[in-house]
């Protein structure tokens, strides 16, 4: 099992932002979690990420415990927050450098694996660019080639494509399905679209609880969870 979540309850003060989910998730899919903005689901991703600890419950990434061995948790995941961590005064290959160091990749294997991550996420063209100067796109392609230096086991994407253009939201989602050829992704989205042409798992959260828990075929054949879906965000 890729992510194993157990019983998971995330209160912030009053607010319960997470209740009682549980999930698990295989080598090797695609899985949309899909939710109304405040559904929960940057929560749940700051959990699985180790950033932030449960009120109740448990998570294991790669068979790791969040709790028990945080470190190798973290080793295993590649993550794109909802705000891309990158440095806009940095350039491209510095800051994959920068990067690769943090994540302690040999200093033989370094420059290879910077070359193979910059043609792997398109980026060959920009790649002696400023971050602050490249398009929107572009730096959502740095993002994900930071997550992915260190090759994990699984990443997580936290609204990956929010704020693209439609031919970068195309391209970013490409992408994405060709990394997760070889990994368990989990992304987080708002749009059902997003679902149907990346994902082959659906998840639906609202109001921290988990609604649905579909193949996305059901989704696009019956309809049943865009019904549920359109109750949840109040759409006719
Ligand atoms: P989503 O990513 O689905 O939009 P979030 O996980 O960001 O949802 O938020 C879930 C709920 O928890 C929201 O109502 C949000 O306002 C609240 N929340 C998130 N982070 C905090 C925090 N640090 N302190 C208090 N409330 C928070
Ligand atoms: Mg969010």
């Amino acid at each position: 099992m890729s992510i194993s979540i157990k019983n998971l309850t995330k209160i912030y003060g009053e607010q319960k932002a997470l209740d009682n989910v549980s999930i698990e998730i295989d080598k090797g899919q695609i899985v949309g979690l899909l939710g109304p903005n405040g559904a929960g689901k940057s929560t749940m991703m700051k959990i699985i990420t180790c950033f932030i600890p449960p009120t109740e419950g448990n998570v294991k990434v790669c068979n790791f415990d969040i709790f028990d061995n945080p470190k190798q948790v973290k080793e295993c995941i590649g993550y794109l927050p909802e705000q891309n961590p990158i440095y806009y005064d940095m350039y491209v290959r510095e800051f994959l450098g920068f990067i690769a160091g943090i994540h302690k990749i040999d200093r033989k294997k370094r420059r290879n694996r910077i070359e193979e991550i910059i043609e792997l996420t398109g980026i060959s063209k920009e790649a002696n660019k400023k971050i602050g100067s490249l398009s929107k796109g572009y730096k959502q392609r740095v993002g994900l080639a930071q997550a992915l230096i260190h090759d994990p086991q699984v990443l997580i994407l936290d609204e990956p494509t929010t704020g693209l253009d439609p031919n970068q939201l195309i391209e970013i989602r490409e992408l994405i399905k060709q990394v997760g050829k070889t990994k368990t992704v989990l992304l987080s989205t708002h749009i059902m679209q997003e679902i149907e042409a990346v994902c082959s798992r659906v998840l639906i959260i609202d109001n921290g609880r988990l609604v649905a828990d579909d193949e996305t075929k059901h989704l696009a054949a019956g309809q049943n969870l865009e019904t549920i879906f359109r109750k949840i965000t109040n759409n006719p």
